[in-house]
């Protein structure tokens, strides 16, 4: 997988390039969480693992990887309300649409096809937005379409909105039965946006936004040195050291449960070097970076911090 995917997400990578070499990838997966850009370039890169020539690598250099990277693959398609539209309608992933994407497959094709279902538009980025878009294309990667003057291709999270229940019905039998080598990938900030019998036929992945901040985890190792044990950790304790480590620093919240899913992310980075197969532990901390989004999230809906914390904390001392 590619490299700066690879530094921030190892352990998602690892699990899709196991995944693929033994075949036992999902033909539909959903990624969610706030960031669609890593998420779209990580649909990529599992098209580009899907159809490689060779073995895969990062800088492979074979014409399918290279075709994908450059987002000119006949059998990798971007599907959003601005993008491979056979009809007129511009708001929205139409039935028509999804009719002709499944049309497609009734021909065999030699290529592993990839369909990436996002919300699109063409818009000016932000600071962080731009940074992490050239970062890709100075690696080599291209969006599905061309920037225009200072507006840029740019993926948001689908939802019931711009993916109907009509539309999104429309593709249920393929995702259940697809024809072989066809995988699509759903894009979106919470799965509760889609519709649950898309869900329910897909396997999940909470892709976290991991930004270039530097995050100071160290007032976190007591609680976790043993991590996955909390063993002596009292849940009142641990919940009570982070809301007055939180107000003593002039911390929000949500500061302070990123640190917990950043040391989490660092324990499997350093887990996928030493112990190359420890897949028990990788899921659990899989699982663990997951469950705090929920954190967060509870957090939006103004739930006092206090019991958001005491909540993480018996979640967590409590397994
Ligand atoms: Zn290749």
């Amino acid at each position: 997988m590619n490299q700066i995917l690879s530094n921030k997400y190892s352990y998602l990578c690892n699990f899709f390039e196991t995944a693929q070499k033994q075949n036992r990838l999902f033909h539909s997966l959903i990624f969610h969480g706030s960031n669609q850009y890593m998420q779209y370039l990580m649909g990529l890169e599992i098209a580009r693992i899907l159809n490689c020539n060779e073995d895969g690598r990062s800088d492979c250099d074979c014409q399918n990887c290279r075709w994908i990277r450059e987002n000119k693959h006949p059998a990798v398609i971007t599907v959003s309300k601005i993008d491979n539209k056979s009809d007129l309608s511009k708001t929205v992933i139409s039935e028509e649409q999804i009719n002709g994407v499944l049309d497609t497959l009734i021909n065999s094709s030699d290529y592993h096809r990839v369909f990436i279902f996002c919300d699109a538009q063409m818009k000016k980025l932000s600071d962080e937005e731009k940074r992490e878009y050239f970062e890709f294309k100075e690696s080599g990667y291209s969006l599905p379409q061309s920037d225009d003057e200072d507006k840029i291709w740019y993926p948001s999270g689908l939802n019931q909105n711009c993916l109907s229940s009509v539309a999104a019905n429309s593709m249920l039998k393929s995702i259940e039965e697809p024809p072989s080598n066809v995988t699509f990938i759903f894009l979106t900030n919470n799965k509760e946006d889609l519709l649950q019998t898309i869900v329910s036929r897909s396997q999940a992945f909470y892709i976290p936004d991991v930004k270039n901040i530097v995050y100071n985890t160290s007032f976190l190792e007591k609680f976790f040195v043993d991590y996955p044990k909390f063993n002596h950790i009292n849940p009142l304790d641990f919940s009570s050291f982070l809301l007055k480590y939180q107000v003593e620093n002039n911390f929000e919240a949500k500061y302070i449960i990123d640190c917990i899913q950043q040391y989490l992310l660092n324990i499997a980075k350093q887990n996928f070097t030493l112990h190359f197969n420890n897949k028990v532990l990788l899921n659990m901390i899989y699982k663990d970076i997951e469950k705090t989004e929920e954190f967060k999230k509870m957090l939006d809906t103004y739930i006092k911090e206090q019991i958001v914390y005491e909540t993480l904390a018996f979640y967590f001392t409590g397994r």
